[in-house]
């Protein structure tokens, strides 16, 4: 989730000027966010950090949402830890769901990383759910055994299911060259990881929408072979 730090002027010495953090939009309605802001309540965890819990009133659509947040004053950047209630998780397609019940587990544990601002382990996140829908996508349309399935590793999966299938190819291997950006030591210099994360994420949409017509031209609702279709 993005945020923005804004600086609050306090009336306690110490915390003159405190920066804190608020949500980019607002969790509740998701308009850009221009809240009233407030200290609720706050434990002095140290010299230099405070842990505060903070309310913040959207103009917008007129709720509140709240944030805990590590607090240094004006000294350094302040740190989000948790924003209540949640972004809303990405609602996924049920053919894919019922195709892949981990796959759905696996993306929104990713996308409460996300949320929190952890984009490492948010991309290494996403690239473990493709992982788990390309193999159980395959186990189901492939006459490939289980344990054979299992031993791909993801580049070779997709060069082997996917080599004369473009899109889902291109999109796949996005998802996995950027994810492994995320979980390398080495991690190419310069790595944005905020905005990558938004490319990897709109890669892992194409391929999920290519399952998804797949899944839907395997089960068409009516057929040429339908009775009740025959007119
Ligand atoms: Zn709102």
């Amino acid at each position: 989730m993005k945020t923005r730090i804004y600086t609050m002027q306090v009336t306690s010495p110490w915390y003159a000027d405190t920066k804190f953090c608020v949500p980019d939009l607002c969790p509740n309605c998701g308009v850009s966010n221009n809240p009233t802001n407030r200290i609720e309540g706050f434990f002095n965890s140290g010299n230099s950090c405070i842990l505060a819990l903070l309310s913040h009133r959207c103009p917008s659509c007129g709720k509140y949402h709240w944030t805990l947040q590590n607090l240094y004053g004006n000294k350094q950047d302040p740190e989000m830890l948790f924003v209540y209630p949640s972004v809303q998780l990405t609602s996924m397609d049920s053919k894919i769901v019922s195709l892949s019940p981990r796959f759905e587990k696996m993306y929104h544990s990713a996308e409460r990383s996300e949320n929190i601002g952890d984009y490492d382990l948010a991309g290494m996140g996403y690239r473990a759910a493709l992982e788990i829908l390309i193999k159980d996508y395959a186990v189901q349309f492939t006459n490939e055994s289980k344990d054979k399935i299992a031993g791909y590793k993801l580049n070779d999966a997709i060069a082997h299911f996917y080599k004369n299938e473009q899109t889902a190819q291109v999109s796949a291997d996005v998802v996995r060259i950027y994810g492994n950006d995320y979980a390398h030591w080495n991690q190419p210099d310069q790595f944005n990881s905020e905005e990558i994360l938004t490319q990897l994420k709109a890669y892992l949409r194409i391929f999920t929408s290519w399952i998804g017509y797949q899944l839907m031209i395997a089960n068409p609702p009516v057929s040429r072979e339908d009775k009740n279709s025959k007119k």
